[in-house]
């Protein structure tokens, strides 16, 4: 039997990563990563959250729409494992997956009829939301859980400013009234860059964090500075 069923979005979410390239791989890494669920009809008008004040944090079910492929992959190669190593889909949280699905726990910080103010997100700007459940911790935590693929948080490298840039962050930190320090730092210190790719010191790196670009480079192997902190040109 080959059936098909189709959902919509109850809302898409307004975040502080604007590509995919330095989002944290999990929720929860970077606490100081925010944005916004924007509900739309008929979910905009408060019934769909009353009673969401009492959840400190939510499950999002949404879309990986900017990964989404025609064909499935049975395997995938992880980031985690180096990229060089493929893995049962099922094994992993890999983005390229059947029906794209994602699902991620974030902290829930404020809500308002129309809007939930999140953050520890792992979502790109854009990203249709099919579904938001509350956490429950005493069925979601499972204590004896292990995944010895994924035992334990990546390692952080340390993130070093250049003078300039750390004023530049400070100062876009001012004007969008952001954690935006924090958020470089958390975000550089997982280390973006596919693992398999070696370090080379004249190589520089970029993102876009709200609306600023974030430029760095690796000074030597497991070491970041940042070195540019600028409004976006586009
Ligand atoms: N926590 C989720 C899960 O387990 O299903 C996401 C894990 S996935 C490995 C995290 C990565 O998804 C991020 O690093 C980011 O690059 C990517 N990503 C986030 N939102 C996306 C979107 N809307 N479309 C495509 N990729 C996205």
């Amino acid at each position: 039997m080959n059936q098909t069923y189709s959902v919509s979005p109850i809302g898409f979410v307004r975040s502080c990563f604007k590509e995919k390239f330095a989002i944290p791989r999990q929720p929860s890494l970077a606490p100081a990563a925010r944005g916004v669920l924007e509900l739309v009809a008929p979910f905009d008008q408060g019934e769909a959250v009353q009673g969401l004040e009492h959840v400190s944090h939510v499950w999002l079910l949404f879309l990986f729409h900017e990964a989404l492929e025609a064909t499935p992959r049975l395997k995938v190669r992880p980031p985690r494992l180096g990229g060089n190593q493929a893995m049962g889909v099922f094994a992993t949280r890999a983005t390229h997956r059947p029906n794209g699905i994602g699902q991620s726990v974030v902290k829930l910080e404020r809500v308002e009829p129309d809007r939930l103010w999140l953050s520890g997100i792992d979502l790109l700007d854009g990203t249709p939301v099919l579904d938001v459940k509350p956490y429950v911790p005493y069925a979601d935590i499972i204590p004896e859980a292990r995944n010895d693929m994924a035992a334990a948080a990546p390692e952080l490298i340390p993130v070093a400013w250049g003078d300039a840039a750390l004023q530049q962050a400070r100062d876009h930190a001012l004007r969008l009234n952001e954690p935006l320090v924090e958020l470089i730092e958390q975000c550089l210190a997982q280390d973006p860059r596919p693992a398999y790719q070696q370090p080379a010191p004249d190589r520089r790196y970029g993102a876009r964090f709200w609306d600023v670009d974030v430029r760095w480079h690796y000074p030597q192997a497991g070491q970041i500075r940042v070195l540019e902190v600028v409004l976006s040109e586009s």
